[in-house]
C-alpha cells in the first residue's frame, strides 16, 4: 500500500488559498491560445469550467451526451446554493460553513479543500447574480436565505425549488457567449467512451456521436471529467436517468484512482417507491424540512389517516432525538431515523415503509404572521389556513404541485409521505488539491470526483462545490500544469495510441452487440440496483458484503453472456449506450461493496450495522480509518488499496452530534 500525495499547500489554514494563487505558475495569454482543453459534460462543473478556461483564452472543447448543455442532471437540483455571506446577520462566517461542512461529512473530508470551498462561496453568489441568476429576495432587494440540514445559521441561496436550472442557466450563457466567440466548440449528443493516454498524460477522448454511431478521436493538452454522480447504480434514485459512471470508469481503468466509492447519499425526503415497474424516484427537496415537521405516529402498525391521530399521539422523533437541530438533522441522520421508525413498525401508508412531512403547523404560523401584517386582530380559521397556504405556496408551490401529480393528494391538506432513497454519490475520482486525478493532466470536477464532503454531503453543498471547481478553483490550479505543457504541440489522432483506443472501444461496443442473448438491459440493472439497495444501502453489514460482491461477480458474467441488445451499433441505439453504462456499473457496484467492507467503520452515509453507538449512531474508528480510500484498477475484480491519511490540525475531531 503506498500514500498518495494531496499536494496541499503548506500554511496556515486560512491563508493556503490565497498563497497558492499568488504563486501558482501562469500561462501568458498568447500560449493560452495555443492550448486545448478537453470539457467532459455541461452541468454546473462543466459548463463552468468551459466558461471560465474559454474566457481566460484557452482553447475549449465541450461534450455531453444531451441534445443541449441545458438539460444536464444540474438541471433538476430544487433547494438552493450555500454560501457565507452573513446576509442574515445571524452569525456565519467562511469558518462556520468550513466547520459545518467537515462535521457534517463526519471528519471524512480533507480540511484544506473545504475552507477553500467556504473562501470562495460568496464569490459564486456574486458570479452568479451578475449573470442574471433570479435568486430569491426580501422585501428590501437583498437576497433571501433559508437553512438546510447540519446548520444553524440561514446561508442558503435560492431560486424558488429551481435553483439548479436557474444557475445553468447562468452557467450555460457563460457557456454560450464563449461558442458564439469560437472559443469553446460544443459536442452535444455525443458519449465520451475513453480517455486516451499518451506517456502516461491524459492527451484525449474517444467519443461516440450518438446520432450517427460514429466514432471520433479528440485531442487536448488537458481532458476534464464533469460527468456527475453515479447514483444510479442503484437502478431507483433520485439522479437523472442518463446519469451514469462510464467517463469516471473508463479513466478509473486508465490509472485514475477511485475514491471511497461508497459513500453514498441516501436522501431522508423522497416520494416513497410505489411499485416494481418504477424506473426513477422523485426528490422532494430538503428545504421543506424549513417548514415541515416530520412525525408518525406512537402508536405501532397505526392505521388511522394521519388527520386522525391526535397531537399527543405523534412522535416527532426528529424533534425528540435532536432538539438542537430538529427537523434540520444532517441527512445522513435524517435517513436512518426514518428507517428506524419504519423498521420497529411506526411506518405510515400502505407500504408502511414511509414518514408523514407535515405542513399544518407551518400553515397556521404563517397565516398568523400575515394577519398581524395586514392588522387582523381576529382572523378566523380559514382566513389564516388560506393566507397560510399563500406564503407555503409562494415558497415551495412547485414541489407541491409536483407532490400532488405523482401521489394524487394535496399537501396543503395532507402530510406527504416520504421515505429515503439514494441521491448523491460523495465517492468519486480521486484528485488532489489542484482538482487532477492520478493520471496527469486528467482533472474531475463537480459530483464526479470525490469532493469536499466527506462522508456525508450537507444539503445544499454540491451546487456550491460544483460550481467552486468550476469558476474559481481550475482557472487556477490548472496553470499549475499546463504552464509546463506550453511547449507541446497540437497532436495528430492518427497516432498509434489515438487509433489503438478507438478500436478498443469499437471491439467492447461490437462485443456487446453479439452477444445477441435474451434479457434486456434493464433487466440486470435492477438485480444490480437491489442488491446494492439491500446490501450497500443504508445499511450494511460483513455478511451481506461478502455476499454481494460474489451476486454481482455472477451477475457481469450473466450479464456479458444473455444480454440482448436491439438495433445496430452504426446508428442512434439507446439500448447499446444503456448496455455500455450498465457493464460499468456492473463493475463499479464491485468496488463499492469491497470498499464498503473494508471500512470497518460507521461514518456519514456508510452505516455498518456491526459499529454502531448505543442509540445507533454511526461509530467511527478514527485511529484506524481517518482516510480517504482511493483504488487503483489493477484487473478485473482486482483493485489495490492506496491511503491518503486526513490530518485535522483545525478542528478538534469528535463525536458528530446534534443533540
Ligand atoms: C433531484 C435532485 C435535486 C438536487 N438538489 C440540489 C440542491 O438543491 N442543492 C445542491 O447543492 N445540490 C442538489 N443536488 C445535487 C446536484 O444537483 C448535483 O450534485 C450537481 O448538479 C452535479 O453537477 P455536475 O456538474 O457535477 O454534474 P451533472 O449536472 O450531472 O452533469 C453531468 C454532465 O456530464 C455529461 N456526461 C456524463 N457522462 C458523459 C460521457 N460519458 N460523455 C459525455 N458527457 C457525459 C452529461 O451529459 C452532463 O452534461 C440535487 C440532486 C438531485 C438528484
Amino acid at each position: 500500500m503506498t500514500k498518495i500525495d494531496a499536494k496541499i499547500p503548506d500554511g496556515n489554514l486560512a491563508e493556503k488559498w490565497t498563497k497558492f494563487k499568488s504563486s501558482v505558475p501562469l500561462v501568458n495569454p498568447s500560449n493560452k491560445r495555443s492550448l486545448e482543453i478537453i470539457v467532459v459534460g455541461s452541468g454546473l462543473a462543466g459548463a463552468s469550467a468551459a466558461a471560465s478556461l474559454a474566457e481566460l483564452g484557452y482553447k475549449v472543447k465541450v461534450f455531453c451526451f444531451q441534445d443541449s448543455p441545458r438539460r444536464a442532471h444540474s438541471i433538476a437540483a430544487q433547494g438552493g446554493i450555500n454560501a457565507a455571506k452573513n446576509y442574515q446577520n445571524d452569525g456565519d462566517s467562511v469558518y462556520r460553513l468550513f466547520y459545518d461542512t467537515i462535521k457534517g461529512g463526519d471528519y471524512r473530508a480533507r480540511e484544506a479543500n473545504v475552507h477553500r470551498l467556504a473562501e470562495v462561496s460568496g464569490s459564486i453568489i456574486d458570479q452568479c447574480v451578475a449573470q442574471g441568476v433570479p435568486f430569491a429576495r426580501e422585501y428590501g432587494g437583498l437576497l433571501s436565505n433559508r437553512s438546510f440540514g447540519g446548520t444553524q445559521v440561514q446561508r442558503t441561496f435560492y431560486a424558488a425549488g429551481q435553483t439548479g436550472q436557474q444557475l445553468l442557466l447562468g452557467a450555460y450563457s457563460a457557456l454560450q457567449r464563449q461558442v458564439g466567440m469560437g472559443n469553446v466548440q460544443l459536442f452535444t449528443r455525443h458519449e465520451m467512451l475513453d480517455v486516451v493516454t499518451i506517456d502516461g498524460k491524459a492527451r484525449g477522448i474517444i467519443a461516440r456521436d450518438s446520432v450517427s454511431g460514429a466514432l471520433e478521436r479528440h485531442f487536448g493538452h488537458a481532458v476534464l471529467l464533469c460527468t456527475g454522480g453515479y447514483g444510479n447504480v442503484f437502478y431507483l434514485s433520485t439522479n437523472a436517468m442518463g446519469s451514469n459512471v462510464t467517463a469516471a470508469w473508463k479513466a478509473h481503468k486508465k490509472g485514475a484512482f477511485f475514491a471511497n466509492p461508497c459513500y453514498t447519499q441516501i436522501h431522508p425526503t423522497c416520494i416513497p417507491v410505489s411499485g416494481d415497474h418504477q424506473s426513477k424516484l422523485t426528490l422532494m427537496s430538503e428545504s421543506l424540512r424549513n417548514d415541515g415537521r416530520i412525525w408518525v405516529p406512537k402508536k405501532e402498525n397505526d392505521t388511522r389517516k394521519a388527520n386522525e391521530i391526535p397531537e399527543d399521539e405523534r412522535d416527532y422523533y426528529l424533534e425528540r432525538r435532536y432538539p438542537a437541530f430538529g427537523n434540520l438533522v444532517p441527512r445522513d441522520i435524517a435517513s436512518r431515523a426514518a428507517k428506524e421508525r419504519c423498521d420497529a413498525g411506526f411506518g405510515v401508508g400502505s407500504s408502511k415503509m414511509a414518514v408523514y412531512l407535515d405542513y399544518a403547523a407551518a400553515i397556521i404560523r404563517y397565516g398568523k404572521g400575515e394577519a398581524n401584517k395586514h392588522n387582523m386582530h381576529s382572523p378566523t380559521d380559514e382566513e389564516i389556513q388560506s393566507m397560510g397556504k399563500a406564503v407555503v405556496k409562494e415558497k415551495y408551490g412547485n414541489l407541491f404541485d409536483m407532490y400532488k401529480q405523482i401521489t394524487g393528494e394535496d399537501p396543503y391538506e395532507v402530510p406527504m409521505r416520504i421515505y429515503p432513497a439514494v441521491h448523491y454519490t460523495m465517492g468519486g475520482l480521486w484528485v488532489d488539491y489542484n482538482l487532477m486525478t492520478t493520471v496527469p493532466g486528467l482533472y474531475a470536477l463537480g459530483e464526479a470526483n470525490f469532493s469536499d464532503h466527506g462522508a456525508n454531503r450537507l444539503g445544499a453543498s454540491a451546487l456550491m462545490q460544483g460550481l467552486a471547481d468550476g469558476y474559481f478553483v481550475i482557472p487556477y490550479t490548472i496553470g499549475a500544469y499546463l504552464a509546463a505543457e506550453i511547449r507541446t504541440p497540437s497532436m495528430s489522432t492518427d497516432s498509434e495510441d489515438f487509433v489503438k483506443a478507438e478500436k478498443a472501444v469499437r471491439d467492447r461496443l461490437e462485443t456487446l452487440m453479439n452477444i445477441k442473448g435474451s434479457k434486456p438491459v434493464d433487466y440486470f440493472h435492477k438485480r444490480l440496483g437491489k442488491i446494492m439497495w439491500d446490501e450497500c444501502g443504508m445499511a450494511r453489514s460483513e455478511r451481506g458484503l461478502k455476499a454481494s460482491i460474489k451476486e454481482i461477480q455472477a451477475l457481469q458474467k450473466e450479464f456479458w453472456s444473455d444480454v440482448k441488445i436491439p438495433g445496430e451499433i452504426d446508428n442512434l441505439n439507446p439500448e447499446l449506450e444503456k448496455a455500455g453504462r450498465v457493464a460499468d456499473f456492473l463493475e463499479l457496484g464491485e468496488l463499492m461493496c469491497i470498499d464498503a467492507l473494508d471500512r470497518n467503520e460507521s461514518c456519514g452515509g456508510h452505516f455498518r450495522v456491526e459499529y454502531q453507538t448505543e442509540d445507533g449512531e454511526a461509530l467511527r474508528d478514527d485511529d484506524k480509518f481517518a482516510y480517504v480510500a482511493a483504488w487503483e484498477y489493477e484487473k478485473q475484480s482486482s483493485f489495490k488499496l492506496h491511503k491518503e491519511e486526513l490530518k485535522y490540525e483545525n478542528i478538534k475531531i469528535a463525536q458528530r452530534s446534534y443533540k
